[in-house]
């Protein structure tokens, strides 16, 4: 029988397999389950219990080398989490580049002089030289506050918010540098969050200035799983925007004519993170939440989608607003303050492992294929796909319904860089997205109508 020459390079996809019912889905990598397995809950309670030793680490605290002698102020958490990084590096030889993004910020809501605002990360720059040009980034800011933005002397532990994130970087940084991944894994902490979100803004801005590829940013901010008991320690919540911040005019018109207002990059990032959950057998689920951020609140994230990047949040499930940015003390029998007394160290760690699945993952896959396109032409009720490779071994195309939150069949097209399938793109929602021979998948790519 003759097969299907008019379609040339088309790979049409049989009704059958269409209704397969397959569900999108990942095998976890052993060399990846082996890393996660080295994320310790207690090397997380050291952490946390270092960076609320310095008493206050407030963005307008002592920077000045006798205050980082004594161990006091933001100026020594940043010393600290610095040589963290470097010991981390000795310990791979020498794999990490550690640095330091500085700026002075001048007077501003919640600054009142000109201050040094300092990010530190470290880079595991990627081995394929072609494939280190794309970034995969965890982030948690290191400063803290108590209840007056402007005391800069009494103690704010802040445990959860954010030593926790900043536990979650330097836990990733730890285990992930035993590790070589084609693409660039960078490890940040970002100071001046408190006031604005001034050091991520500067990271982001920098990271756009010099053309850098951040393929997604994965921000960390109070991911204690504070021990109230309303709290659900198998539960964080993954914060993701919908419409994103960057969209230009064009791309917003595109959005309503098509229904694009839940397919941002940033929803994709959030997507791959519940897949990887499941492929990893996370002991925290992904709660994901439709929304920038939580109800009128803000956080590092925000900065990455301002410049265009996918970014999400993670955050615990139910927050105490007795522990954030309160003075410690005792008042009509509760305890105030954010300290580590509250935080679930085990938690902080199984978020932490989440964040390095995603990141590993992210890291070992290919690049996502780019130019993806829904042919239109003719109106027809099949539906055509065509992108370019990424010198992926395969490619999968997924769908959904459009009330679907998430990607409900995968469909795999092996190496070629068209597909027709048997569905009216009236009715579903199409992504491609590329595999290496080992099963590593990248983000997911939704189509623009073919120029
Ligand atoms: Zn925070």
């Amino acid at each position: 029988m003759k097969t299907l020459p008019a379609l040339l390079a088309f790979t049409l996809l049989a009704p059958s397999a269409v209704n397969s019912q397959t569900k999108p889905a990942s095998s976890a990598d052993p060399k990846i389950a082996a890393a996660l397995r080295q994320i310790s809950a207690e090397r997380v309670r050291a952490d946390i219990e270092k960076l609320v030793s310095f008493q206050t680490r407030s963005t307008l605290s002592a920077q000045d080398d006798a205050s980082v002698a004594a161990g006091r102020g933001i100026g020594a958490a940043r010393e600290w989490i610095k040589s963290e990084f470097e010991r981390y590096s000795r310990d791979c030889g020498a794999c990490l580049e550690v640095k330091n993004d500085t700026y002075t910020q001048e007077p501003a809501n919640r600054i009142a002089t000109a201050t040094h605002i300092t990010n530190i990360y470290a880079v595991l720059r990627g081995s394929d030289p072609e494939s280190a040009k794309r970034i995969v980034l965890v982030t948690g800011h290191y400063d803290s506050r108590n209840s007056d933005n402007f005391n800069v002397t009494d103690a704010a532990p802040g445990a959860n918010d954010d030593a926790s994130g900043t536990a979650v970087s330097l836990e990733c940084a730890r285990v992930l540098s035993k590790m070589k991944f084609p693409a660039t894994v960078l490890f940040l902490t970002v100071a001046g969050e408190e006031q604005g979100l001034y050091g991520s803004a500067h990271f982001a801005r920098m990271a756009k200035s010099e053309g850098w590829n951040i393929e997604a940013a994965l921000n960390n901010d109070i991911v204690g799983g504070d021990r109230n008991s309303q709290q659900d320690p198998s539960v964080v919540r993954v914060f993701s925007e919908g419409v994103p911040i960057a969209a230009s005019d064009a791309e917003l018109r595109r959005i309503r004519n098509l229904g694009g207002e839940s397919d941002s990059a940033s929803r994709q990032l959030a997507r791959y993170i519940t897949e990887t959950a499941r492929t990893y057998g996370s002991a925290v689920t992904p709660l994901l939440v439709f929304r920038l951020d939580r109800y009128l609140r803000g956080g590092d994230h925000i900065s990455f989608n301002e410049q265009g990047f996918a970014a999400v949040r993670f955050t615990e499930y139910r927050e105490d607003y007795h522990h954030q940015h309160q003075n410690v003390r005792t008042e009509n029998g509760f305890e105030y303050g954010d300290l580590p007394k509250f935080v679930n160290f085990e938690y902080v760690a199984a978020v932490a492992r989440l964040n390095a699945a995603t990141l590993a993952s992210l890291a070992s896959a290919p690049a996502p294929p780019s130019n993806v396109h829904l042919l239109t032409k003719e109106l027809e009720n099949t539906s055509s796909l065509s992108w370019e490779g990424s010198g992926a071994a395969s490619y999968e195309v997924l769908w959904r319904s459009t009330t679907s939150p998430e990607w409900e069949h995968a469909e795999p097209v092996g190496s070629e860089t068209r597909a027709t399938l048997p569905i009216s793109k009236d009715n579903v929602i199409f992504a491609v997205r590329s595999s290496d021979s080992s099963g590593h998948k990248s983000l997911a790519v939704v189509p623009t109508p073919e120029p």
